[in-house]
């Protein structure tokens, strides 16, 4: 088991890439705190898979725009676990509007997504760092949207300030921490669901590799990462299928 003995705390780890991240790194030995802001059923659901491989699991409940609500969630994963060795910055949040509308994005749109996506990403990044152990190491999930194209134009924004994130951080935080970012194509979660059967094959006759991303071929390339990429750090790896090439 690749690791064996380690504390990760996943943020919105309940659902989708989040969730199979979590349940990856369990089944590589690691003890598991799912944060979640909203979503309590299935974060309670994730643990429980989680104590099934004989792993701990903790629930920390934690809005990741909220320093305070953050501070507290790494108190408690300090607390149950003693250690912290890999933190995913996973939760994030979108709306869907066309590119060319620019009249249908809101000022709240543009708050909301910056304060969780970018804001949250880097009050968790602080709080962790206070208490990580050497070696210890960063996940940040991006997007492909940070090239362009994407759900709407304050997350594909969001998304470029993420990447610039996990450079400015991997060079503040070496050599103790390393920090790293996966940027996903179109992966198969809730976000997705409602975009219907057609899209879904639209999307995958499109890519290369001629299928639709799953949550677990993120899951792979986090476990890789956070094992075993130890001269990596500040740079964001695509996992798309070719799609964006
Ligand atoms: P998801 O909605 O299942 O995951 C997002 C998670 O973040 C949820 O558990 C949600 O409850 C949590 N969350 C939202 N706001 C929060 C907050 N303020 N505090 C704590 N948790 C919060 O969807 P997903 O597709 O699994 O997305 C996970 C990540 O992957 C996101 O960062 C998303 O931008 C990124 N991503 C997804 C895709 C895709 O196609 N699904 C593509 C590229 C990137």
């Amino acid at each position: 088991m690749r690791l064996a003995g380690k504390a990760a705390l996943v943020t919105g780890g309940g659902t989708g890439i989040g969730r199979a991240i979590s349940l990856a790194f369990a089944r590589e030995g690691a003890d598991v705190a799912v944060n979640y802001s909203r979503s309590e059923a299935q974060a309670q659901e994730t643990a429980e898979e989680i104590r099934g491989m004989g792993r701990r699991a903790t629930l920390v409940r934690a809005d990741v725009s909220n320093s305070t609500q953050v501070d507290m969630m790494i108190t408690e994963v300090a607390d149950r676990f003693g250690r912290l060795d890999i933190l995913v910055n996973n939760a994030g949040i979108t709306v869907f509007v066309d590119l060319a509308n620019l009249e249908a994005i809101t000022e709240g749109d543009w708050d909301r997504i910056f304060n969780v996506n970018v804001k949250g990403l880097f009050l968790c990044t602080r709080a962790a760092s206070r208490i990580m152990q050497d070696g210890g190491v960063v996940i940040n999930i991006s997007s492909v949207a940070a090239f362009g194209r994407g759900s709407s134009i304050p997350y594909c924004a969001s998304k470029a300030a993420v990447n610039t994130l996990t450079r400015s951080l991997a060079i503040a935080l070496a050599p103790r921490i390393r920090v790293v970012g996966i940027a996903p194509g179109f992966i198969d979660t809730r976000w997705t669901a409602q975009w219907g059967p057609q899209q879904k094959e639209r999307s995958a006759a499109a890519t290369p590799l001629k299928r639709v991303g799953q949550p677990e071929d993120i899951a792979r390339l986090a476990v890789y990462l956070a094992a075993d990429g130890d001269f990596v750090t500040g740079r964001t790896f695509v996992v798309d299928g070719g799609r964006t090439l």
